[in-house]
């Protein structure tokens, strides 16, 4: 590619969800305008653009699930749906002009460093280009997880993941089937329960589901939070404040949430009057190791006379009948797959092939890991956005991808200092050194010693993705790169000569 025209960058960022955007303005804050976003889909929004089931919001209030940086005084309840998350996403777009740099329909299909020319070779949909630095904030829950059950493509029925909602199935009288009792299946039965003529859930763990505080936001207190900016700030440090002493009981004391399973139960007891039906939903492990939910209409819809919950996983399909592992035949017209989505086998990290030939797929074949949840050993230059090991149990994600954003500025700042054609390759000795202490950590925490299997785990049972800490601990471990952790390495003494177009921007990087 050297010896071609092409586009070079300074920095390519892979996503225009949170992560990605929110790396966006922190380029720009950090004076580097020399970026593009590349995006696989026509609009920006990541999840909250994909996930458009009804009943879908987020689960941490609104005020804490959004940017520090872009306050929105204007959320409509505790916690918005998705229109209004994915509207307050555009609106960031616009706010920080960042839409001349978003390059849609551009999904990353290759990337493959170069060694001698360090830089980043891409392949797009819409085309190659070359970038010194790859921000990767493709979403851990961005790939849709079907289960491959034998007999699913004899189905003659309707088939969607909830992630992918089919908005022209009318559901209204059918016979539905839900896969799944996670975070978007307990947002879905209430909604969908009404309208579907029969609703059969199919779950194989049940949850632990808490009340969920949710109510309109009063026009006064949005007055309030638009005429006093710092009363926004307040609700939020509040808001932060108690997931931060919350997450003591998950990550050092998982014993103490006996107290909270009590709690849920009662919610559960208020709609559940069937002992039967009560015994189903009762979950047999500590709260907290897979995620808490929070709804007030999950139970109250289970508990309706067109719904049966079917205590086992889906096994087989034999045309319109689902077979459930414990017998249990359903027929159903249409089956809506809440299962999730490749968290531990990101795609993209089977895309990008390192200094050493490898693809990062095959260099976390024994489990994902990275320097403070961003930078692999191998893969010079390239920061992942919500990595290993950086997500929460019960906090806000935004949270964290602000304190990785740190990171990255910083990252960008050393390259600066260090000056010319420079990269940093994370040693093996500190990544294996930071993630052996974040394992470390874990092994008390509840989601190891809670005794559930979790999406928080990978294949061999290690959990790769969440953060056993605080927030600020997080935070603290991103303030500043540690140029010690890395290997700095500088181009050959005689790089190959730049096309046109690459000097004239190697130029413009270096005034
Ligand atoms: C239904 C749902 C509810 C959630 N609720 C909460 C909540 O309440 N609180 C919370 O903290 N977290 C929640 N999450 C987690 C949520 O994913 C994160 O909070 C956050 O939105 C992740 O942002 P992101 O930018 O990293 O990823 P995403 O929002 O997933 O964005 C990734 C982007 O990358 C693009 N992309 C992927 N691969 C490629 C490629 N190869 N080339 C080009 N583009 C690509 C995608 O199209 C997408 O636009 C929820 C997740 C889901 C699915």
């Amino acid at each position: 590619m050297a010896e071609q025209e092409h586009e070079h960058v300074r920095v390519a960022v892979i996503g225009s969800g949170f992560g990605g955007l929110g790396a966006a303005v922190r380029l720009r804050r950090e004076g580097i305008t020399d970026f593009v976003i590349l995006e696989r889909a026509g609009a920006v929004g990541g999840t909250w653009r994909d996930n458009s089931y009804p009943g879908c919001a987020c689960d941490v209030p609104s005020h804490l699930y959004s940017f520090s940086f872009a306050p929105n005084p204007d959320w409509p309840r505790t916690f918005s749906g998705q229109e209004h998350i994915w509207e307050y996403l555009e609106h960031v777009a616009d706010t920080f002009r960042l839409r001349p740099h978003i390059r849609f329909n551009s999904e990353v299909q290759q990337l493959r460093w170069d060694s001698e020319q360090l830089w980043w070779e891409i392949d797009t949909a819409q085309g190659k280009l070359t970038a010194d630095v790859v921000v990767s904030a493709t979403g851990p829950l961005s790939d849709p997880k079907t289960p491959d059950i034998a007999g699913l493509d004899t189905f003659p029925g309707k088939v969607f993941h909830s992630a992918r909602w089919d908005h022209e199935y009318d559901l209204r009288g059918k016979r539905v089937a839900m896969i799944g009792t996670g975070a978007s299946a307990i947002q879905i039965v209430p909604a969908i329960q009404k309208e579907a003529g029969r609703l059969t859930l199919f779950q194989r763990t049940p949850p632990w589901v808490m009340p969920r505080a949710d109510r309109a936001i009063t026009k006064a207190e949005r007055w309030l939070h638009r005429q006093l900016p710092f009363t926004t700030q307040a609700r939020r440090g509040l808001l932060w404040g108690i997931r931060e002493l919350q997450v003591q009981a998950f990550t050092k004391h998982p014993n103490e949430l006996g107290m909270v399973e009590q709690l849920a139960k009662r919610n559960m007891h208020r709609a559940v009057k069937d002992p039967a039906l009560r015994a189903k939903l009762t979950p047999d492990y500590r709260i907290g190791c897979k995620r808490i939910l929070l709804s007030n209409t999950y139970y109250p819809a289970l508990a309706q006379p067109n719904v049966d919950v079917v205590a086992s996983g889906l096994s087989e399909i034999r045309g319109n009948t689902l077979v459930a592992s414990d017998g249990t035949e359903t027929e159903v017209d249409a089956i809506i797959f809440g299962t999730g989505f490749h968290v531990t086998d990101m795609p993209i990290a089977d895309r990008v092939t390192g200094a050493e030939g490898d693809t990062l797929m095959q260099s976390w074949k024994g489990g994902m890991k990275a320097l403070r949840g961003a930078t692999a050993a191998g893969f010079p230059n390239f920061m992942t956005v919500i990595g290993p090991n950086t997500g929460l149990g019960n906090s806000s994600m935004i949270l964290m991808i602000e304190a990785q954003l740190n990171y990255l500025a910083d990252y960008m700042r050393q390259l600066h200092v260090l000056g010319g054609r420079v990269a940093l390759n994370p040693r093996e000795s500190a990544v294996n050194g930071w993630n052996n202490r974040v394992q470390d950590r874990m092994k008390r925490t509840v989601w190891n010693t809670g005794g559930c299997n979790s999406w928080y785990l990978d294949d061999n049972g290690v959990n790769t993705t969440v953060w056993p800490g605080t927030t600020t601990e997080f935070r603290h471990a991103t303030r500043h790169v540690d140029v010690g952790e890395y290997e700095v390495v500088r181009a050959p003494a005689k790089p190959a000569a730049p096309t046109t177009r690459t000097k004239k921007k190697a130029e413009v990087n270096a005034a």
